[in-house]
């Protein structure tokens, strides 16, 4: 102690009560997400919720501190508290503007996300919480000089640092065990609002993952799948499998929602599944999920990747293409044909290096065309990955033609604007994929002469637009709310009878669990891996 007050005497500081000041800051102003959230509690209303947010604060701080002990060198600590800084302002930013809570499926966002997507999350409170956060604390971080201590001096500081930190952690833990472990037990995502920590587990636990998955090849599916033969005179399967992005069943006016939202798709006979739960909350989680046979809880539980869906169909000798309009098949194409949506499509579809959801109806005859010719004469399967309804940028999700409802949210910020603008640029977006599903199923009607066409839209996963203070979607499976759970699911068959088959069907409750096997009973597919109890076209097949 008197070292220090020497040093401080003398102008220069020792690493280790720079990272006690860090750990301060980065508890208090660094988190007030968590503390807005911790405070909201119900629970947590009166002085003993202050007073258990204040000894959390001081757990934060501690567990803050005792990690950049062991950094507190007088090389090291200075960019250790930058990283800790900037880390905690990008995760306050995005947890306190739209909600969202940074745990190991959000990081599998952050990571699997491209240019386009970073962009539309980019804007002027971004850049404010960053100088707030971070840029004020590095500033003068960076005029301290430090003191020259040696090592081992250091080393003997930092652990007693290490040591204090823990011991208060502890102390703390003891004291606050009772509304600690209830607030957790209650309010999972707490532990996710944590920053920078959250993002530092986050990472870890990824990396951990990606080292515990299988390198290699997924394990092979449909090793025995082989084709029904065809009935006499009948025509080879077109099935046109989209997969819809952020969209939210209970916008589809074809669900039951006040608005015109599907002015197309209403005066065509389509069938509207109305009670359908996606596999997860973000298109990491719910697309591999979604092609997978297992269904949702095997997939969670699975220890080894599996091919999928576009592998069986492939495997049993049907052309299959991905086309894509966004940022990827997160893996999914890598052994068959895909081809990006901006490809070949016209300027004015496309800006920025982003395409409207139109490029995927362009150039389809040739795309068809240039599939191996004995395989497209056994079946095609045609997957288009679509923008839909990708946030937060809802109004550039539909053209300038296609906008009846105004006026429009135009910022990223989704919390500035009013709930009424918001829902107006979210449902302009759900106008725009009824043009898009209608212009796919009229493409589908003029391949009739030579394929038996069937077209099936079902979106990844919801979207919150500010109920319950929440926005965007990927919150953890099991505290999600509904809205980011519930999808549309459309399909289209030129046959009346089956439509109507199907039509009764529609209350019941199904998932993306059905979508793999549905997809191969449709294209006659056989295999080991199909169930016929969770093939919604099954007891609708034609006689
Ligand atoms: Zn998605």
């Amino acid at each position: 102690m008197r070292d220090n007050v020497a040093a401080r005497a003398s102008g220069t500081w020792n690493p280790l009560t720079l990272a006690l000041l860090a750990s301060l800051w980065l508890a208090t102003a660094g988190n007030w997400p968590l503390w807005r959230s911790l405070l909201a509690l119900p629970e947590n209303a009166g002085s003993r919720g202050v007073l258990f947010a204040a000894g959390f604060a001081a757990m934060v701080a501690a567990l803050t501190f005792a990690l950049l002990a062991l950094l507190a060198w007088r090389r090291s600590i200075k960019p250790a508290i930058a990283f800790f800084l900037v880390s905690a302002a990008a995760c306050a930013h995005f947890m306190g503007s739209y909600g969202v809570v940074i745990d190991p499926t959000m990081m599998t966002n952050v990571v699997q996300t491209n240019v386009t997507e970073a962009r539309d999350l980019l804007n002027l409170r971004l850049l404010g919480s960053f100088l707030l956060i971070a840029g004020l604390p590095l500033l003068w971080l960076m005029r301290r000089p430090l003191q020259r201590a040696g090592w081992r001096a250091q080393a003997g500081r930092n652990l007693l640092g290490l040591v204090a930190g823990l011991g208060v952690l502890a102390a703390l833990l003891f004291a606050l065990f009772a509304d600690l472990s209830a607030t957790m037990r209650n309010h999972k995502q707490i532990r996710y609002q944590i920053s920078p920590l959250n993002a530092f587990y986050s990472t870890g636990a990824l990396l951990r993952q990606a080292q515990a998955s299988p390198s290699g090849p997924p394990v092979a599916i449909g090793l025995d799948a082989r084709l029904l033969p065809p009935a006499a005179g009948s025509r080879p399967p077109l099935f046109l499998l989209v997969v819809g992005e952020t969209a939210r069943a209970d916008r589809f006016a074809l669900n039951g929602y006040a608005r015109p939202t599907n002015p197309r798709l209403s005066a065509l006979d389509v069938v509207s599944f109305r009670d359908v739960t996606s596999c997860g909350t973000s298109t990491a989680a719910s697309l591999p999920c979604m092609f997978s046979h297992l269904g949702r809880e095997a997939f969670g539980a699975r220890s080894q990747d599996h091919e999928n869906l576009l592998d069986l169909a492939h495997r049993a000798g049907l052309a299959v293409l991905w086309l894509d309009n966004q940022s990827g098949c997160k893996g999914l194409c890598d052994r068959v044909q895909a081809v990006g949506a901006s490809d070949g499509a016209p300027p004015t579809l496309c800006s920025d290096g982003e395409c409207l959801d139109g490029a995927l109806l362009h150039g389809l005859d040739e795309r068809l065309a240039a599939l191996p010719a004995e395989r497209r004469a056994h079946g095609v399967l045609l997957v288009m990955h679509q923008m839909g309804s990708h946030g937060p940028a809802y109004w550039r999700r539909s053209p300038a033609d296609g906008k009846p409802f105004q006026p429009e949210c135009e910022t990223n910020a989704l919390q500035q604007c009013d709930v009424q603008a918001l829902g107006n640029a979210y449902d302009n977006s759900i106008v725009y994929t009824d043009r898009i599903l209608a212009g796919a199923i009229d493409w589908l009607q003029g391949q009739r002469a030579r394929f038996e066409p069937t077209m099936l839209y079902v979106s990844d996963h919801g979207e919150s637009l500010g109920e319950k203070g929440l926005y965007l979607h990927g919150l953890p499976y099991s505290v999600a709310p509904r809205e980011q759970k519930h999808v549309p699911m459309i399909v289209w068959t030129p046959s009346a009878q089956r439509t109507q088959c199907l039509a009764s069907l529609r209350d019941q409750p199904l998932s993306h669990d059905h979508i793999f096997h549905s997809v191969a009973g449709a294209l006659g597919i056989q295999a080991s891996e199909y169930r016929a109890d969770l093939d919604v076209f099954a007891t609708c097949r034609a006689p």
